[in-house]
């Protein structure tokens, strides 16, 4: 999962806005991030390990003056975590063009279509899904003769998985997306000054741009100058390109997703709060003392079934915000410990009371299992897991890093045994139904990870995160 931005101003502070763009985005990748620049003659980029405010301090965004960017958060869920896997990619040719590119998504078919390319003496620096997308339209541009555009459209065309990709050459930005619309993606105007294009809509937030749409599934749009732009959709290539059904990934509004943001026509806070009012109606038997969330990512789950319930919603855990990822620690133990340093109970908070805990996913189980040990021992006298998804069973080949089937712990347990690995008094998991009923248009959503209904199957040699 990455985020990524772009930008094409009538000023020369691309880096800057780029620079607070991703920041917006940083919960979508903390390992790497970078940006690449045009000042109009050619193209700058920076990238490095590390979070967005310690790699482009303000002495860094001076050095990189231009009018037009494209920046990239990365979190790893294909390739090793590395600097030559983090993005932007720059291609830079000795006579021609040179242009970069930043993308959020997995491509089902990158060995074949690498494969392709590299029996045509095309080098790869990376096994980052980006660089093909660079060396894919590189490669149409400079070998076969095509537009930006055509060249595009065939990577639309032949590029099978999920990319919102943004494009960037000396002096225009272009954004496209895959034909099912897997990630988010979307694009703003700030008022007669330039387009932002942003993974998130909070980034466009904080720039001050005003929301236009998304990129629309299997649409390129270009956006030649500060205040113009075009757009390309794939009925206007004929047969090039197929419209697809839509499938939107839903755990962007369950998890990923800031609850600030609009994505896929849902205010993801409101989706977030219907999960929890629908995990309260189902629950009549229960009538707790408290309900608390497991900060951050449950808040409005906790929100939304405290007020079905017409009870308060408390804070009981205190979260270290300082501790990096618990989710992507390579060892079991590592991230027991990574738990146990980013949450902390109140003490004498939950004694003797009856407490329903609300998170919004279970994976492997490290979280829950710790939390509900560790509220036990001050005290409380019942705890009720409450879980604002169906049971994660199938590992997500377009972009979210869920582990192997195997280390799924829905895969490896049932209800009751679970429940009691967690130490819970009850758990229930959110109802395939119940998670349809909190969004508008249920058709239009990839739901694979709960239900193995994979629009697109990876090819054979298909690898996940190699950390
Ligand atoms: P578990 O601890 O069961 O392995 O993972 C579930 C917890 O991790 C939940 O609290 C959820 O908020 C969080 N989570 C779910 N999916 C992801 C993901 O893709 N990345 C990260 N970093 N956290 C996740
Ligand atoms: Fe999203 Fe799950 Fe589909 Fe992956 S499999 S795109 S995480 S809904
Ligand atoms: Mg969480």
């Amino acid at each position: 999962m990455c985020g990524i931005i772009g930008t094409i101003l009538s000023t020369r502070n691309a880096a800057e806005k780029i620079m607070l763009g991703l920041f917006a985005e940083q919960h979508r990748g903390q390992e790497s991030c970078g940006m690449a620049v045009s000042d109009g003659k050619s193209l700058q980029l920076r990238k490095e390990m590390g979070l967005v405010k310690e790699v482009f301090p303000q002495a860094i965004l001076d050095t990189l003056p231009g009018f037009a960017g494209v920046g990239h958060v990365r979190y790893p869920t294909r390739g090793k975590n590395c600097e030559s896997n983090s993005q932007p990619h720059l291609i830079k040719l000795l006579s021609g063009p040179s242009f970069a590119v930043a993308s959020n998504g997995d491509i089902v078919n990158y060995k074949s279509r690498r494969k392709l390319l590299e029996d045509d003496n095309v080098f790869f620096e990376s096994d980052n899904d980006g660089e093909l997308l660079a060396k894919f339209i590189a490669y149409y541009i400079v070998r076969r003769n095509n537009s930006p555009e055509i060249a595009i459209a065939e990577l639309i065309r032949n590029v099978r998985g999920a990319f919102s990709t943004v494009f960037l050459t000396r002096d225009q930005l272009y954004a496209f997306r895959d034909p099912w619309g897997i990630r988010p993606v979307s694009f703003g105007r700030i008022n007669g000054k330039g387009w932002v294009v942003a993974s998130e809509s909070c980034s466009l937030d904080i720039l001050g741009a005003k929301s236009q749409r998304e990129i629309e599934p299997g649409e390129i749009v270009i956006f030649e100058s500060y205040n113009k732009c075009k757009t390309i959709r794939y009925t206007d290539f004929g047969e090039a390109v197929e419209p697809q059904s839509r499938r939107h990934c839903i755990f962007e509004l369950i998890y990923f997703a800031r609850p600030d943001s609009y994505e896929f026509g849902e205010y993801v806070w409101n989706v977030q709060k219907q999960i929890g009012s629908s995990l309260a109606k189902d629950d009549k038997e229960i009538n707790p003392d408290l309900v608390i969330s497991i900060p951050d990512s449950s808040n409005f789950m906790a929100l939304g079934y405290a007020d079905f319930k017409k009870i308060g919603f408390d804070i009981g855990l205190l979260r270290n915000h300082y501790v990096g990822r618990t989710f992507l620690k390579p060892e079991q133990r590592i991230r027991d410990e990574a738990v146990r340093q980013k949450f902390n109970p109140l003490k004498g908070y939950f004694k003797g009371k009856k407490i329903v805990v609300v998170d919004d996913s279970i994976v492997r189980g490290t979280t829950v299992r710790k939390i509900v040990r560790a509220i036990k021992k001050t005290g409380a006298k019942e705890i009720h897991l409450r879980i604002g998804s169906p049971p994660v069973k199938f590992p997500c080949y377009y972009g979210i890093d869920t582990p192997t089937r195997e280390e799924l712990v829905a895969n490896q347990k049932n209800l009751e045994e679970l429940r009691e690995f967690i130490g819970a008094n009850s758990l229930k998991y959110l109802s395939m139904e119940n998670l349809k009923s909190c969004v508008k248009h249920p058709e239009n959503f990839c739901q694979a990870c709960f239900n193995g209904d994979y629009i697109l199957e990876p090819e054979a040699g298909f690898s996940k995160c190699n950390k």
